[in-house]
């Protein structure tokens, strides 16, 4: 049986503040809803201390990010932009049409469709995220979405140059600054001065995850994206330094963010617990990694890998880096997870920012049921139908009323009776 070194955030703590935020975000999208750009100024206002006439950007204003950034910065953002585009367009080509003969004369086929226009949301409260752009804009464009709009908040009371810059490049066709709520809620539902989009991408905070599930069925949504988690599954083959490290890098994303340590070395997990501490009195954003680790760090030690690979499951972790003799293991066996960095080479920081796997992944157990995004979540994979013959129409038609009288469905039947009728000059029903 594992045994738990250090616990994570009491269920019922984190269930209270989970209504808190539902019960906000229902409020200010109601407003937005009512009120349109009037009331998403007032709350950019309230929320990011912001006011603008108009929050959309100006061409001029977008150079001037760009040309504020040094080469090497834009180079870099080009070399990330091009990893995520590469991947992006090897999954984009891995998506097939399809038409097939089921039966002699009826043709069934699906082609995938992109969204008209998608709301991409990129985060900057706390860091300026401008990963978040390639991860969704360049996304999009490669999905072939035909608008892309995207918003991020202001960051020290004006747009972060580097997202701007980085939204530009990944090539949005519109790029407004505001946050949170009144962001996702804009892009949504539209207001005077934004047109409404079809679906919304994109990671964010508690609130901007909560909005966008709230908005799901007004829009489409990739997931339900919220703050960062992390489970780090190793055994003797690193140390505790290693894995401290790779905990931390992920805690410092907010106070919210669950950090965990499932191994099979009670050694290790003791030496990860007092790596974690040193690495705490150095770390720069310390202050916002302990938080995290204090409330939501757990160290749990399994007796074997099957047991690892059943507690991570339940736990359907948004990252999980595996730094074990076998990493592949874990690739083979295990079910819910948003992404997995296999073995000590890599980490969730490649992931992050570089490496072109998508970071926009599933939280708060989503995992069980999605992965993260990828161009497929811009894309609707849409059927369609012929029937070639008078012989195939009169065969399905024959089976249709039949099924629909089982239903008690006179109409339906009768679509299917007056084909057999037509195309197969025999009369029904059966
Ligand atoms: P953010 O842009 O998501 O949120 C900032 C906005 O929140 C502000 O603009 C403000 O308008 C709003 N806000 C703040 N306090 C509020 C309140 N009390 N009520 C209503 N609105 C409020 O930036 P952030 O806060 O730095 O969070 C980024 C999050 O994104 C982190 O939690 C991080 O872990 C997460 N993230 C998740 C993934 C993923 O794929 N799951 C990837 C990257 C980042």
């Amino acid at each position: 049986m594992a045994q738990w070194l250090k616990r994570g955030a009491d269920a019922a703590v984190v269930a209270e503040t989970e209504r808190k935020v539902r019960d906000a975000v229902e409020g200010i999208l109601a407003d937005i809803q009512a009120r349109g750009d009037a009331a998403v100024r007032e709350l950019s206002v309230k929320f990011d201390a912001w006011d603008r006439d108009s929050y959309r950007l100006t061409d001029a204003e977008i150079q001037a990010c760009i040309d504020s950034l040094s080469a090497q910065d834009l180079k870099d953002i080009e070399f990330a932009q091009t990893q995520v585009r590469t991947f992006a367009q090897h999954q984009r080509d891995a998506l097939r049409d399809l038409e097939v003969e089921t039966l002699p004369g009826v043709v069934l086929g699906h082609r995938n469709v992109p969204v008209n226009a998608a709301g991409c949301y990129v985060p900057g409260g706390k860091y300026p995220l401008l990963a978040s752009a390639h991860m969704s804009v360049v996304t999009a464009k490669v999905a072939g979405v035909k608008r892309v709009v995207t918003c991020a908040p202001p960051f020290h009371g004006k747009p972060a140059p580097a997202i701007v810059a980085a939204q530009a490049l990944a090539g949005a066709d519109e790029i407004y600054c505001l946050g949170g709520i009144q962001a996702v809620g804009a892009m949504a539902l539209g207001t005077q001065s934004i047109a409404p989009v079809d679906m919304l991408v994109g990671p964010g905070n508690a609130y901007v995850a909560e909005a966008k599930r709230q908005l799901f069925g007004r829009v489409g949504i990739d997931l339900f994206a919220g703050p960062t988690e992390t489970l780090v599954i190793a055994d003797e083959s690193v140390d505790g330094e290693l894995c401290a490290t790779d905990l931390l890098g992920q805690a410092e994303h907010g106070p919210d963010s669950p950090v965990v340590l499932l191994t099979t070395s009670e050694k290790l997990a003791r030496d990860t617990m007092a790596e974690v501490e040193r690495l705490l009195g150095v770390l720069p954003t310390a202050d916002i990694a302990r938080q995290a680790w204090d409330r939501h760090g757990e160290v749990i030690v399994a007796e074997s890998e099957e047991e690892m690979v059943r507690i991570a499951d339940q736990i359907a972790s948004e990252h999980v880096q595996v730094m074990t003799r076998d990493p592949d293991y874990f690739l083979t066996h295990m079910t819910n997870y948003g992404a997995l960095f296999l073995g000590a080479r890599t980490n969730v920081s490649f992931g992050d920012k570089v490496i072109g796997t998508n970071h926009t992944l599933p939280t708060k157990k989503s995992a069980r049921y999605t992965g993260g995004l990828w161009v497929g979540k811009f894309i609707k994979t849409c059927t369609y139908q012929r029937v070639l013959t008078d012989e195939a129409s009169a065969l399905v038609g024959e089976y249709c009323s039949r099924l629909c009288a089982l239903e008690g469905f006179a109409g339906h039947g009768e679509q299917a009776n007056i084909r057999v009728r037509r195309y197969g000059r025999r009369n029904v029903p059966y």
